[in-house]
């Protein structure tokens, strides 16, 4: 039988593991992020009209530069942005590759502060983009007088600053975000998809847009807008940033039909992102319950909260599972990611972890 080391592929790519969570069918899923919120059947019924029209068309290429949802994006933005300031692909994760294609590639880097989003380093990677690991503090927060020492060290051609971070759910202050940007040498991508559930009094990057055509900020519609099957990420930044980005793009690269379900999404953004009160909520009251069971939790502005520490993690996974609720065992040893769902599952996780830390500790 033929196996992937028999091939001829590249040599950077050797050894590599596909990245990619758990995929399992069980009662109570907190384990990527996801809205747990279905659409609501007003979406539904005008996603399935807005379908049926592109089909009409499906003869032909779609809308190679998404204009009229990029509009959309923008006006949903705010911040006087406009179409030309804002780009989408299938997912942010395109978006990021897209970014790293331009801004990096063979002989140029990347910087991020760890623990952070692990694709980043993957799809440096993917792109032949050096990786520099730079680090966060005790708190899972980022030192800026450490973070400018490194810059000036490294020189990365493009630095990732996640926040809200994942898997940690840190939101960086924008002082940090700003002593960072004036001391990159290149381009700073804030990575911001789970802007929406930030706490308030945490501010937007997109503030600093104006004057700084070096930052990029990046969201997307699959975590508040509970649109991760359309697979729809997208990009604020200086319209030349975007003259840049369609020198890699694929032609078409947006099909008909996720550019109409985007569409339809952001006409519904109301009832979509009604939800994000109440997974707030729901959030803060997780910390509180797991700090109340003498468990360490970071502070959260996302959807998720990272708690432990366990000595065997992987056996509370696990045990958890056991129990039909199936988390995220990533960041920091010793530490695990609970995604927060509807009350009924965030429940279900609560019976669940208090049967299992009886047993545990
Ligand atoms: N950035 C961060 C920080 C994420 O956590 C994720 C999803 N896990 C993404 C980007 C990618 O999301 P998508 O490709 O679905 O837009």
């Amino acid at each position: 039988m033929t196996t992937i080391d028999d091939l001829p592929i590249r040599d950077d790519l050797r050894g590599a593991k596909p990245y990619g969570a758990p995929q399992l069918d069980v009662p109570v899923q907190l384990n990527t992020n996801e809205n747990p919120y279905p659409p609501p059947p007003g979406l539904i019924d005008d996603l399935a009209e807005a379908v049926r029209k592109a089909a009409a068309r499906l003869n032909r290429y779609p809308d190679r530069d998404a204009v009229e949802l990029r509009k959309d994006l923008a006006d949903y933005l705010g911040h006087g942005l406009t179409a030309r300031q804002v780009w989408a692909a299938n997912g942010s994760n395109e978006i990021i590759q897209q970014v790293l294609q331009v801004f990096g590639g063979p002989g140029r880097s990347a910087m991020g502060f760890e623990p952070s989003y692990s694709m980043h380093p993957i799809i440096a990677r993917v792109t032949g983009t050096r990786w520099i690991k730079g680090s966060r503090e005790e708190d899972f927060g980022i030192d800026p007088d450490a973070a400018v020492k490194a810059i000036e060290e490294h020189r990365p051609d493009v630095v990732f600053l996640t926040s809200p971070n994942n898997p940690t759910g840190t939101a960086l202050p924008l002082e940090v975000v700003e002593r960072i940007l004036q001391a990159a040498p290149g381009m700073v991508v804030v990575d911001e998809a789970y802007a929406e559930f930030a706490r308030e009094g945490t501010p937007s990057a997109l503030t600093l847009l104006p004057g700084n055509p070096r930052l990029i900020v990046t969201r997307t519609m699959s975590k508040a807008f509970a649109m991760a099957g359309t697979r729809l990420g997208y990009l604020a930044a200086d319209p030349a940033v975007i003259d840049a980005l369609l020198l890699v793009r694929l032609p078409y690269h947006l099909s008909s039909l996720t550019q109409a379900a985007a569409r339809v999404a952001l006409a519904h953004r109301d009832e979509l992102l009604g939800t994000v009160n109440a997974l707030r909520a729901e959030r803060d009251a997780t910390v509180a319950w797991l700090r109340e069971r003498g468990l360490q939790v970071a502070d959260s502005d996302a959807n998720f909260v990272l708690f432990g520490k366990f000595q065997d993690r992987h056996a509370v996974w696990e045990a958890l599972l056991e129990r039909g609720v199936l988390i995220r065992e990533t960041g920091p040893d010793g530490w695990l990611r609970v995604t927060i769902g509807t009350a009924e599952e965030m429940a279900a996780f609560r019976a669940a972890l208090e049967a299992v830390l009886e047993g545990v500790l």
